[in-house]
């Protein structure tokens, strides 16, 4: 369906003349029907935000799209609401900007900049928390989406909100405090402008799906040892499960600034070791093995019962067992 922003036949309660949003406003999508006793509640709320915002000057517009089960309660629950309103009988509308925003249940507030970028998926809990305050941080976003070409997108798929120094933030990859800098709003995380050039440059990894020792999915990335230089001041780093310098290719988990060379990806991914441990156990890849030695036994790193040699954090072939573990390296030999 094409939303066309200028033609959508936006009323005002009780009003039957079609109403546009006024050029520049940022937008709030509020859906909701009068049968969900939350959106009954938050009601009030929304309406205070949303005259606050707007008592010097319009800077922010509201279209409630109703999920109520028939005209009677609509007309009803949006008696008080001082905003715009898709009409209850356009129902392809209503059903359109719901797809459109992919909203699943009957309660949602979607903030958008003015060309209908989404700035927060659900900003519900921002306007019970901050009110109207919730503006200031939706405008930054928004101006910032404005002057630059793209906000980036944070590992769910939000739009990022760009800040500085003044909002005191750390980052969640290279863990220094924040100059300059993106936070998502609803994963409540935020990123350096390095790093995050960096995150945006890599790739989920398809090939060999493998895992960081806290489990997270690892990125394909290239350029490493830049992001090194840049971030850590030393263009070296280790492969943790190898102890080699990589090129700069391989898999990265930003999170917790740990690598993998793609020999050893090829190796973890596609190998099944047939060796056993001496009580005959099987020994399996274990992305995790350094965690939960760490869990164990407070230091987070393993040995290498075969060449002897000592991997601070990365995975290795186990059986758990029997504490017997088996390097990448070694693996590969066999
Ligand atoms: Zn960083
Ligand atoms: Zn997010
Ligand atoms: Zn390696
Ligand atoms: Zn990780
Ligand atoms: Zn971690
Ligand atoms: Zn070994
Ligand atoms: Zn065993």
């Amino acid at each position: 369906m094409d939303l066309d922003k200028r033609k959508m036949g936006l009323i005002r309660h009780g009003g039957h003349e079609p109403t546009e949003i006024q050029p520049g406003c940022l937008i709030g999508f509020y859906f909701a029907a009068h049968w969900v006793p939350t959106a009954r509640n938050f009601l009030s709320k929304l309406i205070a935000a949303y005259t606050a915002i707007n008592s010097s000057s319009k800077k922010f517009e509201i279209i409630f799209v109703s999920f109520d089960r028939n005209e009677d309660t609509f007309e009803a629950f949006s008696q008080e609401m001082p905003w715009l309103i898709v009409p209850y009988k356009n129902e392809t509308l209503r059903i359109g900007l719901a797809k459109k925003f992919q909203i699943s249940d009957s309660f949602h507030l979607v903030i958008t900049t003015p060309l209908w970028k989404v700035i927060s998926q659900n900003a519900i809990e921002d306007v019970k928390c901050k009110a109207a305050q919730s503006f200031d941080f939706w405008e930054s976003i928004s101006s910032n989406v404005k002057s630059y070409e793209e906000s980036p997108y944070c590992e769910k798929g939000h739009l990022m909100g760009f800040i500085d120094q003044t909002f005191k933030k750390r980052c969640a990859y290279c863990k220094s405090e924040i100059i300059k800098g993106w936070t998502c709003l609803e994963c409540k995380m935020s990123t350096c402008t390095i790093c995050q050039e960096f995150y945006s440059n890599s790739a989920s990894d398809e090939e060999f799906k493998l895992q960081c020792l806290h489990s997270h999915q690892m990125r394909h990335a290239s350029k490493m040892n830049e992001y090194y230089m840049s971030r850590f001041l030393n263009s070296k780093y280790t492969c943790r499960t190898c102890n080699q310098l990589p090129d700069g290719n391989g898999l990265h988990c930003f999170s917790c600034i740990f690598d993998m060379c793609f020999v050893c990806a090829k190796i973890a991914y596609e190998k099944k070791l047939k060796k056993r441990c001496e009580k005959g156990h099987e020994i399996t890849w274990t992305h995790e093995l350094c965690a939960k030695i760490q869990e164990k036994f407070g230091k987070c790193e393993f040995r290498c019962e075969i060449c002897g040699e000592s991997y601070m954090g990365g995975g290795g072939y186990a059986c758990q067992a029997c504490e017997y573990y088996v390097c990448i390296p070694c693996v590969r030999k066999t």
